[in-house]
């Protein structure tokens, strides 16, 4: 007898790489109607609007009732016990591909109505969580990832490229290089600091990857611009940090690189040592 994904549903890279070796798919980008398919998940586009009756009409349980302003897709049942997928196709490709994906993440971690009833918040944002979690396995599997990491030299053209290559979203695409790359690298997202007049920025949150020598606190407020030339590359700004700046556990010189892709109120940085830089 054959092992299934059902055999490893509950760890997200074994099952997200069992879903894709059937499907299979050997280079992105991966393709979430053929993981859906494969899954027995319908996918069924529905504007906003038709969200909430298209679930009522067709038996299932559950309607999209929080957050239904920037739903983008959900999962639901019918009484038969058969799944499907809603989706928002007003949304930008590379969201809605994301959240598809979440809501198979959903579908593999077991998030079904049976254990759904009395869910607390609490219990939501892990579900949401682990969802992300096999949503990340599949958008962006991690073999194939690396590999194509490893042939890109450190800095954010890597990260657009990637994100181009396996149509994923800036955001989900610069947190899985982070987690993925073999080397010291982290990035942040960060926005104006609470003090203006300090003109600093303020980190929302970091992601190391596994030879990062120090963690990256949230709230950590950055004197960025007194090390970083904006403008000194296209569209955003490149310089070196002492890691002390960074209020890091660490004696070292970061390179940091930084841009602002949505229009100037969240900022990107990626920080890796620099050559030979030690404090
Ligand atoms: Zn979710």
């Amino acid at each position: 007898m054959g092992v299934s994904w059902e055999d490893f549903r509950l760890v997200p890279p074994m099952a997200a790489k069992m879903v894709l070796d059937a499907c299979g798919i050997q280079q992105p980008p991966v393709c979430e109607r053929t993981v859906a398919g494969y899954l027995g998940l319908e996918i069924v586009e529905a504007t906003r609007d038709d969200f909430a009756d298209y679930a009522e009409s067709r038996g299932h349980e559950r309607t999209p009732a929080e957050g239904a302003e920037k739903l983008e897709a959900c999962l639901c049942w019918a009484h038969n016990g058969d799944h499907c997928i809603l989706v928002n196709q007003s949304r930008p490709e590379a969201r809605l591909r994301w959240s598809i994906f979440h809501e198979i993440g959903h579908f593999l971690g077991g998030h079904t109505r049976a254990v759904d009833t009395d869910s607390t918040p609490d219990v939501r944002k892990r579900r949401d969580r682990t969802a992300n979690k096999y949503a990340a396995e599949l958008i962006m599997p991690r073999g194939m990832f690396l590999k194509d990491v490893q042939a890109l030299d450190i800095g954010l053209s890597a990260v657009y490229s990637l994100e181009e290559r396996y149509v994923s979203s800036m955001e989900a695409t610069a947190s899985r290089y982070a987690e993925l790359h073999p080397d010291p690298v982290a990035i942040v997202w960060a926005r104006p600091g609470r003090d203006t007049g300090a003109n600093t920025l303020c980190v929302e949150y970091a992601i190391e990857s596994r030879r990062f020598p120090a963690r990256i606190n949230r709230d950590t407020e950055v004197d960025l611009w007194t090390y970083v030339e904006w403008d000194s590359l296209p569209g955003g700004g490149f310089g070196t940090i002492p890691s002390s700046a960074l209020h890091l556990s660490m004696d070292q010189v970061l390179n940091v690189q930084c841009i602002a892709p949505h229009g100037g109120y969240r900022f990107l940085l990626l920080l890796w040592p620099a050559e030979g830089g030690d404090e």
